[in-house]
């Protein structure tokens, strides 16, 4: 264990990650069009900011600008051959941040979905996909990425093409899937269902989890279900700042750094060990997150009703696991903070 996600895990018993990469970026002038990847060229300044965001407000660990930096989804912006010249600036760049911070700070190689469907069903074969994601890995490697870090993810066999790839490169990795659709991802996957997986990969993550998907409340019903399916992996949870709302064109999140301190301690008491935001989470709800996991002390595993209450009501009666899947359980009254 010489990477220096494992070797902080030894010693932390929590650490927290970064909030928004995209939501920053627009709060920047980035286009909606656009792809983010360019910047790491175009405005390395920018970039450098974004990661220096996450730092100044205490993140042990921030995701570089790569998200999209695969060859499938930067060939929707002719560019389908920088991506590996992009992924390693973005990892050169998150590298010059972390080392001037003072302490250790933990640059993750993002790589987010190629956005393209698996065979049969799709145009993507397995081989082609770990293809895809080897090429972006051996970027962010030579970026200086301490680990790799795969997110929003909806398909399993995205996921353990990933895994595959990342075992290419030896390099480490972590890896959430995004549960937006009901309490599964897109593809169907269950909580338990991302543990069975993790669990049988040839080279299993460090950590796994959740990001995305709806708001912070569906996302610690989805790391309960991680800890009660039972796995002694640390939990990652990479909630949104609330839901997302449309004013005028804009998408707006309505979640507040308040709410998201109590998000923060409640992922915790869940059984989450990483715990960061996702999309419309900024500096000021991290600084609310990090003092919050700092001066607050741990409290009992929160029950459904605990987390309601104190962050609004879930998208869906059922976390879609279990028989009563898609029916049954009702929840508690919508009361959003
Ligand atoms: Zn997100």
């Amino acid at each position: 264990m010489t990477n220096a996600l494992s070797r902080l895990l030894e010693t932390r018993d929590w650490l927290m990650a970064d909030g928004a990469t995209g939501t920053n970026l627009f709060n920047m002038g980035l286009s909606s069009g656009d792809a983010p990847e360019m910047w790491n060229e175009e405005h390395p300044d920018r970039i450098k900011k974004l990661y220096k965001f996450a730092v100044d407000a205490g993140s042990d660990i921030f995701l570089t600008n790569s998200f999209g930096g695969n060859a499938a989804r930067l060939k929707l912006h002719g560019a389908e051959k920088r991506a590996r010249e992009l992924s390693r600036i973005s990892a050169e760049l998150g590298r010059e941040v972390a080392d001037a911070s003072g302490r250790t700070v933990v640059v993750a190689g993002s790589v987010g979905p190629t956005g393209e469907i698996f065979a049969p069903m799709g145009p993507l074969t397995h081989a082609a996909a770990v293809e895809i994601f080897h090429e972006q890995a051996e970027g962010l490697k030579e970026g200086g990425a301490d680990v790799l870090w795969l997110e929003t993810i909806s398909a399993p066999e995205e996921y353990k093409a990933a895994a595959e790839a990342f075992a290419l490169a030896d390099m480490p990795w972590c890896g959430t899937m995004s549960f937006d659709t009901a309490g599964r991802t897109m593809m169907g996957v269950t909580s338990a269902a991302m543990v069975d997986m993790v669990e049988k990969l040839p080279n299993p993550p460090i950590a796994f989890g959740a990001n995305c998907g709806v708001g912070a409340s569906d996302l610690l019903r989805t790391v309960l279900g991680f800890a009660a399916h039972g796995t002694e992996r640390p939990i990652i949870a990479k909630g949104n700042a609330g839901i997302p709302k449309y004013h005028d064109g804009h998408i707006h999140y309505d979640g507040t750094p308040e709410l998201m301190a109590e998000y923060a301690v409640l992922a915790r008491d869940s059984g989450a060990t990483i715990i960061g935001g996702c999309c419309g989470t900024m500096p000021e709800h991290l600084e609310a997150m990090h003092k919050a996991l700092t001066e607050r002390p741990r409290g009992p595993r929160p029950s459904l009703e605990d987390i309601t209450a104190k962050l609004g009501g879930f998208s869906s009666a059922s976390d879609g696991t279990g028989e009563d899947a898609g029916a049954g359980r009702r929840t508690s009254r919508r009361r959003r903070g």
